[in-house]
Protein backbone atom coordinates (compact mmCIF):
# COMPACT_ATOMS: atom_id res chain seq x y z
CA UNK A 1 0.00 0.00 0.00
CA UNK A 2 1.40 3.09 -0.98
CA UNK A 3 2.40 5.53 1.67
CA UNK A 4 0.42 8.29 0.29
CA UNK A 5 -2.96 6.74 0.26
CA UNK A 6 -3.21 6.04 3.72
CA UNK A 7 -4.67 9.13 4.82
CA UNK A 8 -7.49 8.64 2.26
CA UNK A 9 -8.08 4.55 2.38
CA UNK A 10 -8.97 5.89 6.01
CA UNK A 11 -11.02 8.64 5.62
CA UNK A 12 -13.22 6.48 3.05
CA UNK A 13 -13.42 4.24 6.14
CA UNK A 14 -14.17 6.45 8.47
CA UNK A 15 -16.73 9.07 6.64
CA UNK A 16 -19.34 6.36 6.39
CA UNK A 17 -19.40 6.38 10.32
CA UNK A 18 -20.36 9.60 11.02
CA UNK A 19 -23.78 8.51 12.37
CA UNK A 20 -22.42 6.07 14.52
CA UNK A 21 -19.63 8.67 15.79
CA UNK A 22 -22.46 11.47 16.54
CA UNK A 23 -24.40 8.84 18.46
CA UNK A 24 -21.43 7.86 20.50
CA UNK A 25 -20.69 11.78 20.86
CA UNK A 26 -24.27 11.76 22.33
CA UNK A 27 -24.24 8.76 24.65
CA UNK A 28 -21.10 10.69 25.67
CA UNK A 29 -22.12 13.48 26.74
CA UNK A 30 -25.57 12.24 28.25
CA UNK A 31 -23.30 10.62 30.62
CA UNK A 32 -22.07 14.37 32.55
CA UNK A 33 -18.67 13.89 34.16
CA UNK A 34 -17.44 17.18 35.73
CA UNK A 35 -13.64 17.17 37.21
CA UNK A 36 -15.40 17.61 40.98
CA UNK A 37 -18.05 15.09 41.21
CA UNK A 38 -16.49 11.27 41.66
CA UNK A 39 -19.66 9.38 40.93
CA UNK A 40 -20.78 10.44 37.67
CA UNK A 41 -16.78 10.79 36.66
CA UNK A 42 -16.55 7.19 37.40
CA UNK A 43 -19.76 6.22 35.32
CA UNK A 44 -18.25 7.98 32.69
CA UNK A 45 -14.87 6.38 32.77
CA UNK A 46 -16.32 2.97 32.94
CA UNK A 47 -18.37 3.58 29.83
CA UNK A 48 -15.14 4.62 27.62
CA UNK A 49 -13.41 1.37 29.19
CA UNK A 50 -15.68 -0.60 28.03
CA UNK A 51 -16.12 1.23 24.58
CA UNK A 52 -11.94 0.46 24.23
CA UNK A 53 -12.74 -3.19 25.37
CA UNK A 54 -14.61 -3.60 21.92
CA UNK A 55 -12.29 -1.85 20.00
CA UNK A 56 -8.95 -4.09 21.17
CA UNK A 57 -7.50 -2.29 23.67
CA UNK A 58 -6.22 -3.69 26.59
CA UNK A 59 -7.18 -1.55 29.79
CA UNK A 60 -6.55 -0.59 32.83
CA UNK A 61 -8.33 1.56 35.10
CA UNK A 62 -6.26 3.87 37.51
CA UNK A 63 -8.20 4.55 40.64
CA UNK A 64 -8.39 7.32 42.21
CA UNK A 65 -9.70 8.21 45.59
CA UNK A 66 -11.12 11.98 45.19
CA UNK A 67 -11.08 12.05 41.84
CA UNK A 68 -12.76 10.02 38.99
CA UNK A 69 -10.43 7.36 37.87
CA UNK A 70 -8.20 7.49 34.56
CA UNK A 71 -7.97 5.05 32.13
CA UNK A 72 -5.57 3.84 30.53
CA UNK A 73 -5.40 1.69 27.32
CA UNK A 74 -2.60 -0.22 25.70
CA UNK A 75 -3.35 -1.06 22.17
CA UNK A 76 -0.36 -3.31 20.72
CA UNK A 77 1.08 -3.61 16.89
CA UNK A 78 -1.03 -6.17 15.27
CA UNK A 79 2.23 -8.13 14.25
CA UNK A 80 5.75 -8.04 15.69
CA UNK A 81 7.31 -6.25 18.55
CA UNK A 82 6.77 -2.66 19.37
CA UNK A 83 9.08 -0.34 17.63
CA UNK A 84 8.83 2.14 20.53
CA UNK A 85 5.38 3.76 22.19
CA UNK A 86 3.24 6.69 20.81
CA UNK A 87 0.96 8.67 24.08
CA UNK A 88 -2.64 9.51 22.77
CA UNK A 89 -3.59 11.72 25.72
CA UNK A 90 -6.72 13.13 26.46
CA UNK A 91 -9.46 13.87 29.11
CA UNK A 92 -12.80 13.21 29.74
CA UNK A 93 -13.61 15.65 32.66
CA UNK A 94 -15.94 18.46 31.70
CA UNK A 95 -16.46 22.11 33.63
CA UNK A 96 -20.18 21.44 33.80
CA UNK A 97 -21.77 20.31 37.16
CA UNK A 98 -24.17 17.46 36.98
CA UNK A 99 -27.69 18.34 35.96
CA UNK A 100 -26.22 20.97 33.05
CA UNK A 101 -28.04 19.21 30.74
CA UNK A 102 -30.96 20.39 31.66
CA UNK A 103 -30.53 24.14 30.48
CA UNK A 104 -28.22 22.90 27.83
CA UNK A 105 -29.02 19.54 25.78
CA UNK A 106 -27.21 17.84 23.82
CA UNK A 107 -29.13 18.73 20.55
CA UNK A 108 -28.12 19.13 16.62
CA UNK A 109 -28.79 21.45 15.00
CA UNK A 110 -27.34 23.04 11.72
CA UNK A 111 -24.37 20.50 11.65
CA UNK A 112 -23.59 21.26 14.62
CA UNK A 113 -23.76 19.00 17.88
CA UNK A 114 -24.35 21.29 20.94
CA UNK A 115 -23.82 19.94 24.49
CA UNK A 116 -21.79 20.41 27.77
CA UNK A 117 -18.42 19.22 27.03
CA UNK A 118 -18.66 18.28 23.14
CA UNK A 119 -16.07 20.13 22.02
CA UNK A 120 -13.64 19.91 25.06
CA UNK A 121 -13.27 17.24 24.21
CA UNK A 122 -15.48 14.43 24.28
CA UNK A 123 -15.64 14.45 20.42
CA UNK A 124 -12.14 13.92 20.76
CA UNK A 125 -12.70 10.86 22.74
CA UNK A 126 -15.25 10.09 20.04
CA UNK A 127 -12.75 10.70 16.90
CA UNK A 128 -9.84 8.37 18.57
CA UNK A 129 -11.80 5.84 19.17
CA UNK A 130 -13.27 5.72 15.87
CA UNK A 131 -9.56 6.58 14.70
CA UNK A 132 -8.58 3.11 16.21
CA UNK A 133 -11.36 1.08 14.28
CA UNK A 134 -10.32 2.07 11.41
CA UNK A 135 -6.58 1.40 12.30
CA UNK A 136 -8.18 -2.27 13.12
CA UNK A 137 -10.15 -2.91 10.72
CA UNK A 138 -7.90 -1.92 7.22
CA UNK A 139 -4.75 -3.30 9.21
CA UNK A 140 -2.79 -0.60 8.85
CA UNK A 141 1.04 -1.25 9.75
CA UNK A 142 1.30 0.33 12.67
CA UNK A 143 4.82 -0.42 14.70
CA UNK A 144 4.71 1.13 18.03
CA UNK A 145 2.80 0.12 21.28
CA UNK A 146 0.25 3.17 21.49
CA UNK A 147 -1.15 3.75 24.92
CA UNK A 148 -3.60 6.28 25.79
CA UNK A 149 -4.54 8.03 28.71
CA UNK A 150 -8.07 9.34 29.25
CA UNK A 151 -7.76 11.38 32.56
CA UNK A 152 -10.65 13.14 35.30
CA UNK A 153 -8.90 16.16 36.00
CA UNK A 154 -7.68 18.31 33.35
CA UNK A 155 -10.28 20.99 33.84
CA UNK A 156 -9.10 21.51 37.17
CA UNK A 157 -5.01 21.27 37.21
CA UNK A 158 -4.72 17.71 36.90
CA UNK A 159 -3.08 17.16 40.06
CA UNK A 160 -4.25 13.88 40.61
CA UNK A 161 -2.91 12.14 36.77
CA UNK A 162 -0.08 14.68 36.31
CA UNK A 163 3.02 12.18 37.65
CA UNK A 164 1.19 9.45 35.11
CA UNK A 165 0.75 11.93 32.43
CA UNK A 166 4.47 12.59 32.61
CA UNK A 167 5.82 9.17 33.11
CA UNK A 168 4.14 7.72 30.53
CA UNK A 169 5.42 10.45 27.91
CA UNK A 170 8.76 10.11 28.64
CA UNK A 171 8.28 6.61 27.45
CA UNK A 172 7.04 7.82 24.29
CA UNK A 173 8.25 8.99 20.87
CA UNK A 174 5.75 11.87 20.43
CA UNK A 175 2.69 12.37 21.96
CA UNK A 176 -0.85 13.17 20.14
CA UNK A 177 -3.21 15.44 22.35
CA UNK A 178 -7.00 15.70 21.43
CA UNK A 179 -7.73 18.70 23.43
CA UNK A 180 -10.27 20.69 20.89
CA UNK A 181 -8.83 22.53 17.43
CA UNK A 182 -8.57 26.23 17.29
CA UNK A 183 -11.36 28.09 15.52
CA UNK A 184 -13.65 26.94 11.85
CA UNK A 185 -10.55 25.85 9.92
CA UNK A 186 -9.67 23.65 13.17
CA UNK A 187 -6.14 25.18 13.32
CA UNK A 188 -3.77 22.51 15.60
CA UNK A 189 -2.28 24.39 18.85
CA UNK A 190 1.56 24.09 17.99
CA UNK A 191 2.34 26.00 21.01
CA UNK A 192 0.87 27.00 24.72
CA UNK A 193 1.49 29.39 27.01
CA UNK A 194 3.06 27.89 30.40
CA UNK A 195 0.38 29.38 33.07
CA UNK A 196 0.57 29.56 36.87
CA UNK A 197 -1.22 30.81 39.75
CA UNK A 198 0.54 32.56 42.63
CA UNK A 199 -0.82 34.32 46.10
CA UNK A 200 -0.01 37.63 47.19
CA UNK A 201 -0.90 37.74 50.96
CA UNK A 202 -0.12 40.92 53.42
CA UNK A 203 0.09 41.12 56.88
CA UNK A 204 -0.42 44.75 58.68
CA UNK A 205 -2.04 45.87 61.94
CA UNK A 206 -5.39 46.38 62.79
CA UNK A 207 -6.84 49.41 64.41
CA UNK A 208 -8.96 51.51 65.13
CA UNK A 209 -9.79 53.56 62.02
CA UNK A 210 -11.08 57.14 64.34
CA UNK A 211 -9.73 56.80 67.47
CA UNK A 212 -6.27 55.41 66.68
CA UNK A 213 -5.51 55.28 63.20
CA UNK A 214 -1.28 56.51 63.62
CA UNK A 215 -1.31 52.98 64.79
CA UNK A 216 -2.81 50.85 62.25
CA UNK A 217 -1.13 49.32 58.86
CA UNK A 218 -3.70 48.88 56.38
CA UNK A 219 -2.56 45.49 54.80
CA UNK A 220 -5.47 46.31 51.53
CA UNK A 221 -3.24 49.82 50.83
CA UNK A 222 -0.17 48.04 51.03
CA UNK A 223 -1.48 45.21 48.59
CA UNK A 224 -3.09 47.80 46.56
CA UNK A 225 0.69 49.24 46.19
CA UNK A 226 2.16 46.06 45.10
CA UNK A 227 -0.79 45.39 42.27
CA UNK A 228 0.25 48.43 41.15
CA UNK A 229 4.00 47.38 41.21
CA UNK A 230 3.24 44.06 39.44
CA UNK A 231 0.44 45.56 36.77
CA UNK A 232 3.57 46.93 35.32
CA UNK A 233 5.07 43.53 34.69
CA UNK A 234 2.77 42.78 31.82
CA UNK A 235 4.00 42.99 28.38
CA UNK A 236 1.50 41.71 25.56
CA UNK A 237 4.57 41.91 23.04
CA UNK A 238 6.65 38.78 25.11
CA UNK A 239 3.21 37.68 26.20
CA UNK A 240 3.57 37.90 29.64
CA UNK A 241 1.03 38.08 31.89
CA UNK A 242 0.32 38.70 35.21
CA UNK A 243 -3.38 39.42 36.26
CA UNK A 244 -4.62 39.91 39.85
CA UNK A 245 -8.53 38.09 39.56
CA UNK A 246 -9.62 37.71 42.58
CA UNK A 247 -8.69 39.99 46.15
CA UNK A 248 -10.16 39.74 49.48
CA UNK A 249 -9.39 41.75 53.01
CA UNK A 250 -10.73 43.72 55.96
CA UNK A 251 -13.59 43.56 58.24
CA UNK A 252 -15.04 46.52 58.90
CA UNK A 253 -15.19 50.15 57.67
CA UNK A 254 -13.95 51.63 60.46
CA UNK A 255 -11.07 48.77 61.44
CA UNK A 256 -7.80 49.39 59.66
CA UNK A 257 -7.08 46.06 57.95
CA UNK A 258 -4.73 43.68 59.09
CA UNK A 259 -4.90 41.50 56.11
CA UNK A 260 -5.65 41.42 52.66
CA UNK A 261 -4.92 38.67 49.57
CA UNK A 262 -4.34 38.53 45.59
CA UNK A 263 -4.57 35.56 43.88
CA UNK A 264 -2.54 36.28 40.40
CA UNK A 265 -3.17 34.76 37.60
CA UNK A 266 0.89 34.29 35.34
CA UNK A 267 0.88 33.33 31.90
CA UNK A 268 4.45 33.10 29.82
CA UNK A 269 5.40 31.74 26.69
CA UNK A 270 8.81 31.01 27.22
CA UNK A 271 10.88 29.30 30.26
CA UNK A 272 12.65 31.65 30.49
CA UNK A 273 10.40 34.55 31.25
CA UNK A 274 8.09 31.74 33.37
CA UNK A 275 11.32 32.01 35.65
CA UNK A 276 12.02 35.90 35.48
CA UNK A 277 8.05 36.25 36.77
CA UNK A 278 8.55 34.04 39.43
CA UNK A 279 11.38 34.84 40.54
CA UNK A 280 10.42 38.62 40.52
CA UNK A 281 7.32 37.81 42.75
CA UNK A 282 9.10 35.91 45.25
CA UNK A 283 11.62 38.97 45.35
CA UNK A 284 8.50 41.29 46.30
CA UNK A 285 9.64 43.38 49.11
CA UNK A 286 6.83 45.89 51.64
CA UNK A 287 6.11 49.01 50.46
CA UNK A 288 4.44 50.66 53.67
CA UNK A 289 6.62 50.10 56.55
CA UNK A 290 5.70 47.73 58.83
CA UNK A 291 3.49 44.91 56.38
CA UNK A 292 4.63 41.50 56.32
CA UNK A 293 4.82 39.87 52.51
CA UNK A 294 4.29 36.10 51.56
CA UNK A 295 4.23 35.19 48.41
CA UNK A 296 2.91 31.18 47.24
CA UNK A 297 2.77 29.54 44.35
CA UNK A 298 4.00 29.76 40.96
CA UNK A 299 3.29 28.33 37.03
CA UNK A 300 2.26 24.62 37.13
CA UNK A 301 1.92 24.11 33.46
CA UNK A 302 5.42 25.10 31.57
CA UNK A 303 5.17 26.51 28.32
CA UNK A 304 4.63 24.34 25.40
CA UNK A 305 7.36 25.58 22.96
CA UNK A 306 6.92 25.58 19.11
CA UNK A 307 10.46 23.79 18.96
CA UNK A 308 8.52 20.51 20.57
CA UNK A 309 5.83 20.32 18.38
CA UNK A 310 7.17 21.82 14.77
CA UNK A 311 8.65 18.71 13.14
CA UNK A 312 5.28 16.33 14.15
CA UNK A 313 3.01 20.00 12.71
CA UNK A 314 4.88 19.47 9.62
CA UNK A 315 4.10 15.71 9.18
CA UNK A 316 0.74 16.28 10.32
CA UNK A 317 0.09 19.00 7.95
CA UNK A 318 1.53 17.36 4.66
CA UNK A 319 -1.01 14.09 5.52
CA UNK A 320 -3.90 16.25 5.79
CA UNK A 321 -2.80 17.91 2.96
CA UNK A 322 -3.22 14.00 1.34
CA UNK A 323 -6.90 14.39 2.72
CA UNK A 324 -7.66 17.61 0.97
CA UNK A 325 -7.51 19.65 4.27
CA UNK A 326 -5.08 22.75 4.59
CA UNK A 327 -4.32 22.23 8.28
CA UNK A 328 -3.00 25.81 10.06
CA UNK A 329 -1.61 26.08 13.00
CA UNK A 330 -2.54 28.92 16.34
CA UNK A 331 -0.94 29.51 19.87
CA UNK A 332 -2.69 29.16 22.42
CA UNK A 333 -2.60 31.58 25.60
CA UNK A 334 -4.46 28.68 27.78
CA UNK A 335 -2.27 25.34 29.15
CA UNK A 336 -3.08 22.00 28.48
CA UNK A 337 -1.88 18.19 29.71
CA UNK A 338 0.26 19.04 26.61
CA UNK A 339 2.38 21.82 28.38
CA UNK A 340 3.59 18.83 30.63
CA UNK A 341 4.51 16.03 28.45
CA UNK A 342 6.55 18.98 26.28
CA UNK A 343 7.97 19.92 29.21
CA UNK A 344 9.73 16.29 29.53
CA UNK A 345 11.11 16.68 26.02
CA UNK A 346 8.64 14.73 24.40
CA UNK A 347 7.76 15.91 20.79
CA UNK A 348 3.66 17.24 21.46
CA UNK A 349 1.15 17.67 18.80
CA UNK A 350 -1.91 19.53 20.90
CA UNK A 351 -5.31 20.30 19.30
CA UNK A 352 -5.88 17.30 17.07
CA UNK A 353 -9.37 17.09 18.47
CA UNK A 354 -12.54 18.48 17.26
CA UNK A 355 -13.21 21.29 14.95
CA UNK A 356 -16.11 23.93 16.86
CA UNK A 357 -16.23 26.32 19.05
CA UNK A 358 -17.78 27.62 22.62
CA UNK A 359 -15.47 25.67 24.86
CA UNK A 360 -16.75 26.38 28.37
CA UNK A 361 -19.52 27.85 27.61
CA UNK A 362 -23.35 27.47 26.87
CA UNK A 363 -23.03 27.46 22.95
CA UNK A 364 -19.95 24.67 23.63
CA UNK A 365 -20.44 22.80 20.01
CA UNK A 366 -18.57 20.58 17.45
CA UNK A 367 -19.03 20.85 13.63
CA UNK A 368 -20.11 17.18 12.96
CA UNK A 369 -19.03 16.53 9.61
CA UNK A 370 -15.45 17.17 10.73
CA UNK A 371 -15.37 14.39 13.01
CA UNK A 372 -14.30 11.55 10.14
CA UNK A 373 -11.42 13.81 9.02
CA UNK A 374 -10.03 14.69 11.57
CA UNK A 375 -10.24 11.08 13.10
CA UNK A 376 -8.84 9.94 9.96
CA UNK A 377 -5.87 12.45 10.62
CA UNK A 378 -5.15 11.09 14.02
CA UNK A 379 -4.82 7.64 12.24
CA UNK A 380 -2.82 8.23 9.91
CA UNK A 381 -0.59 10.18 12.18
CA UNK A 382 -0.32 6.74 14.44
CA UNK A 383 0.17 4.86 11.47
CA UNK A 384 3.07 6.63 10.00
CA UNK A 385 5.15 7.80 13.51
ZN1 LIG B 1 -9.82 20.27 27.36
Amino acid sequence: MAQSSIPKILFSSLKPRLPQMLELLRELTLLESPSTEKAPADRCCNFLADQWLLRGGIIHILKREHRGHHLRVVWPPLAGRPSGQLLVLGHYDTVYPTGTLAQMPFRVSGGKAYGPGTFDMKAGLVQALFAFEALQELKLPVTKNIVSLWTSDEEIGSESSRSLIESEAKRSDAVFVLEPSLGPRGLLKTSRKGVGEAELLVHGRSSHAGLAPEKGINAIHELAAQITRIERWNNYRSGVTVNADIIEGGSRTNVIADRAKATLDLRAWRHSDMRALESRLHSLRPIHRGTKLEITGGFDRPPLERKHTAALFSRAKSLAKQLGITLGEAAAGGGSDGNFTAAVGVPTLDGLGAVGDGAHSTHEHVLIKTMPERAALLAALLSCC
